[in-house]
């Protein structure tokens, strides 16, 4: 679809957004996203997606750029629903430009005239009724940044909650306040990316440290289930000092919140240097570890990082999930306790529902 044709599709989908506040004189404050853009009348945020027509803020509804159903472990979650299927949305844009995107066909679909993808309508309950028809166990808004389009999501997320199924944010962290208290009655997990820990680097892609640190602070402090991610990119996030910092500052948060060390491939306008090695996520996950994390998983090169993408019990050291990429092979939590010693282990482990599709948990669990 052309740029002008998308643009024009997206403006007809568009509703009145209720994150936003009138600063007079025809200006509107939105307020779904650390930018908090000031956006005077017929002109658009920072995202390009949310806009002030008549004084009113209008932003993304009734469509999928994307719609699929994916392995819990992809998003990734490993302490939420283990070996369950997530079916996954997205919609377009972001307020951020990370060059290393691996979404970039929908995130940046306003910004890059590489990035076209098509738009589907469709209704909020047709997403959950899809769910439910795959024996998903939970909705994910993903493949752009779900902040920006917040209000859309928690529409699919009360027909999610009606039908019992659970609710997930893949997000940059990049929120408010505001956009939190909206979100609480409706969220359940919270997948951040914390991409390192320099602030002149996160102002190249789009946005401040300070705001996603305390992002991953406000979306603990809500309650919702938290696990962050942070990409390993060769030269750019890899220095000792950085990935020390970034454990030091999660173990401060809480010893509990699940790291990812992630391993980068050259994708989007990074491409000028190789995939993250083995040895430089073993690194960080060392770093984690040392700093008194308990959960820290390496991620993206299955079956390469021993010991890696497997949660042990902090008590006993039993094997409690056995993974390989976003296959669990085998896993001895009981109601959320290790098997042998029955330490509690935090996460979201139950499903809403009380029938709960038993055949998606037996085809993706299973002996190794
Ligand atoms: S979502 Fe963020 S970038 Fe978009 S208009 Fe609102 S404050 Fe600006």
């Amino acid at each position: 679809m052309a740029r002008e044709t998308l643009q024009t599709a997206l403006e007809a989908r568009a509703a009145p957004m209720a994150l936003a506040r009138d600063e007079g004189k025809g200006r509107l404050r939105c307020l779904a996203c650390g930018h908090r853009c000031l956006i005077p009348e017929g002109r658009a945020g920072i995202c390009k997606v949310r806009f002030n027509r008549g004084g009113t803020l209008y932003g993304p509804w009734g469509y999928v750029a994307a719609l699929q159903d994916d392995p819990i472990e992809k998003k990734p979650f490993y302490h939420a629903l283990p070996g369950s299927m997530a079916t996954s949305f997205g919609m377009l844009g972001c307020d951020f430009h990370c060059g290393y995107c691996q979404n970039w066909l929908t995130s940046q679909a306003l910004r890059d005239e590489q990035a076209l993808a098509p738009i589907r309508p469709i209704e909020a309950r047709a997403i959950v009724d899809h769910a439910r028809h795959v024996g998903a166990l939970s909705v994910t808004s993903t493949y752009n940044e779900p902040l920006i389009t917040s209000e859309w999501a928690v529409e699919v997320f009360r027909e999610a909650r009606a039908a019992r199924l659970t609710t997930a944010y893949v997000s940059n962290g990049n929120s408010t306040d505001e956009v939190i208290a909206y979100l609480r009655p409706w969220l359940d997990l919270c997948k951040i990316d914390l991409k390192g820990f320099d602030d002149k680097r996160y102002r190249a892609l789009g946005g401040t440290l300070q705001n996603v640190l305390d992002g991953i602070a406000r979306a603990q402090r809500a309650g919702f289930w938290v696990e962050v991610v942070t990409l390993v990119v060769p030269g750019f996030n890899d220095s000792d000092e950085e990935l020390r910092a970034i454990a030091g500052f999660l173990v401060e948060l809480s010893p509990d919140i699940p790291w990812h060390v992630t391993a980068f491939h050259p994708d989007y306008r990074m491409s000028d240097r190789g995939a993250t090695p083995v040895a430089t996520l073993m690194r960080a996950r060392t770093f984690g570890q040392a700093a008194g994390l308990r959960y820290v998983y390496a991620g993206n090169l299955p079956g390469r990082v021993g010991d890696g993408e497997n949660t042990r019990c902090p008590q006993c050291g039993e094997l409690l999930i056995e993974r390989r990429g976003f296959r669990v092979l085998r896993q001895r939590l009981e109601r959320g306790q290790c098997a042998r010693c029955r330490a509690p282990i935090p996460g979201f482990w139950e499903p809403r529902a009380a029938e709960a599709p038993a055949r998606v948990r037996e085809t993706r669990i299973g002996s190794p």
